[in-house]
């Protein structure tokens, strides 16, 4: 039988036509590197992009290369996303906050011909250029009254751009040709690229715009950086649904983040929870209120209840978690506000939104026992969460490591619980979980419980080793006024079982983060590894 329908290719190229057509008058704002306030509109965006595709052509950019960003969230940002892809080459977005020896090996192993750089990253390129095997130009993004003195032979972006014609004919390839490369920020070995399709980056847009229309917003503000899983694939779904974008640049501090959402009335702010404990930190400071926001969509890592209280109670903001990795494009699951979610008393409202959500409509998730055996989705039995769905990677790029997948299913590395309604929470990272004679302690539980404490500003628990229970938690804080280890036991001490009271407290000065900002412990283990030793407890 033969179906009736077209055979159009999704392509991402399609993304910026449409809402340089349909949403011409939408707006991009930008806080510039360069300092001030850039703003245009989607159709500016698509004229600039055929220049830069123009530019690319020119500078010998060849479809199925590998092209390099190293920047912040603006406009240029944007329009290097769609020109690069759109002309069939490859945007590959690079984390500036890895190892230079990382950034060398990922640059080298994408085989990257051309880096596009921020004013900001240029040191970087060159405290490695000399080690880079594939780079045939750096361009920074920038114009030429601020071009950076510099021993690298750096060429200008609005110089390449300007002299070239704003028609560009984009060409036609299949849907599952390469558009975008990421490399997650593992913490142990050489960081892993995934290499995302048009297919599954406009299939993810589709999926993720639900959070956008689901609950009427239209003003979106990324935190989240682009060199970060794409910002969560939010520079796809704004043009997907035409909506006013705000990019913050490299202002993520408190106040700059105040001022931008305010003067543009964001109403959607995205990013991970150590950028909102800022900006609530600021916002306390200040007497300052959020009046456009409606939702912070928050994930990366688990938002505390004192922060779902705090950005409900202060200013009316309602906090939904989404959860995904660099291995899902990112989005697995949200927890958008429910029917039934609107009609309970607030307590029962933020222990649901505390979850991590349901899956977004083709992401499929089980979980899984240590032999692979799938364990029933009760809510209460916990295991290796495993995903599939047409845009979770099935391969790493151009490496034999498949111990993530199993028949099919990506092994996501997280443990986590499934309850009959699909409702999912994570437990832990697999590697973080401590196992304390037999028993499971969630850390994540454990260190969002003690930020309620009024004096903590971070927590970290790790599991040690420990002579009777094998392991036992040790919770690391920082703090913002004097307080005492009993102080933090005895808040705890009613809020978590007996048994998952942190064996002691440590005061430190600054919590190690990785390259994405979530709390690195592997060297924190190996520190106080034998910390607990010498104790019986
Ligand atoms: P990345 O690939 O760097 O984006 O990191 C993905 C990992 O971040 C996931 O496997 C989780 O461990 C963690 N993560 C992401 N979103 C959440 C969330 N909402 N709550 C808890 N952990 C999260």
């Amino acid at each position: 039988m033969l179906p009736t329908m077209m055979d159009t290719q999704l392509s991402v190229a399609d993304l910026i036509e449409y809402a340089g057509s349909n949403y011409s008058a939408e707006e991009i704002v930008s806080r510039c590197v360069e300092g001030g306030i850039h703003r245009y509109t989607y159709q500016d965006c698509l004229r600039r992009t055929k220049k830069l595709a123009n530019a690319l052509t020119k500078l010998g950019a060849k479809q199925g290369q590998c092209i390099a960003t190293l920047a912040w969230n603006t406009y240029r940002h944007i329009e290097l996303y769609y020109a690069v892809t759109g002309i069939g080459a490859i945007t590959h977005t690079i984390n500036p906050r890895l190892f230079p020896e990382q950034i060398t090996y990922i640059v080298n192993h994408a085989e990257d011909q051309i880096v596009f750089v921020d004013l900001s990253f240029v040191p970087i390129l060159e405290k490695i250029s000399d080690d880079l095997t594939s780079v045939a130009h750096f361009v920074v993004m920038t114009d030429r009254a601020h071009m950076p003195e510099s021993q690298l032979n750096l060429l200008c972006y609005e110089e390449l751009i300007e002299p070239e014609s704003d028609s560009y004919d984009w060409p036609s390839h299949r849907e599952d040709a390469p558009a975008a490369l990421c490399y997650t920020s593992g913490t142990t070995g050489n960081p892993k690229g995934v290499l995302y399709t048009h297919r599954s980056t406009l299939l993810h847009a589709y999926a993720a715009s639900q959070v956008l229309q689901a609950s009427a917003l239209n003003i979106i503000l990324p935190v989240v950086p682009m060199f970060h899983v794409c910002a969560w694939g939010i520079p796809y779904m704004a043009t997907m649904v035409g909506c006013k974008l705000v990019l913050p640049g490299a202002g993520m501090d408190g106040q700059s983040l105040y001022e931008l959402i305010d003067n543009e009335q964001a109403d959607l702010i995205v990013g991970v929870p150590t950028v909102w404990l800022n900006l609530l930190t600021y916002l306390r400071a200040a007497g300052e209120k959020l009046t456009s926001v409606k939702r912070t969509l928050v994930g990366g890592a688990a938002a505390p209840l004192s922060m779902i209280r705090e950005f409900q109670e202060e200013h009316d903001v309602f906090l939904l978690h989404g959860w995904g990795m660099t291995e899902m494009s990112p989005l697995g699951t949200v927890n958008n506000m429910t029917s039934a979610m609107t009609k309970m008393p607030l307590e029962e409202r933020y222990r649901v939104q505390m979850k991590q959500g349901k899956p977004v409509f083709g992401v499929e998730l089980k979980i899984v026992d240590d032999n692979n055996h799938e364990l029933p989705k009760d809510g209460k039995s916990f295991g290796r969460l495993m995903a599939r769905g047409p845009w979770i990677a099935s391969a790493y790029y151009k490496s034999e490591d498949k111990s993530s997948w199993v028949d099919g299913w990506f092994d996501t590395g997280d443990v986590a619980t499934l309850s009959p309604d699909g409702m999912m929470q994570i437990v832990d990272r697999s590697k973080d979980v401590i196992k304390s004679g037999g028993e499971w302690i969630s850390s994540i539980d454990l260190e969002n419980t003690a930020l309620g404490h009024d004096a903590v500003s971070e927590a970290c628990v790790i599991g040690v080793p420990h002579p009777k229970w094998n392991e036992r938690p040790l919770l690391l804080v920082t703090t913002h006024k004097p307080t005492t280890k009993e102080s933090i036991l005895t808040f705890l001490a009613d809020k978590v079982a007996k048994w998952w009271l942190p064996d002691d407290v440590i005061f430190v000065d600054e919590l190690p983060h990785n390259a994405t900002g979530k709390l690195y412990k592997l060297d924190l283990r190996q520190q106080y590894q034998d910390h607990l030793q010498s104790s019986e407890q």
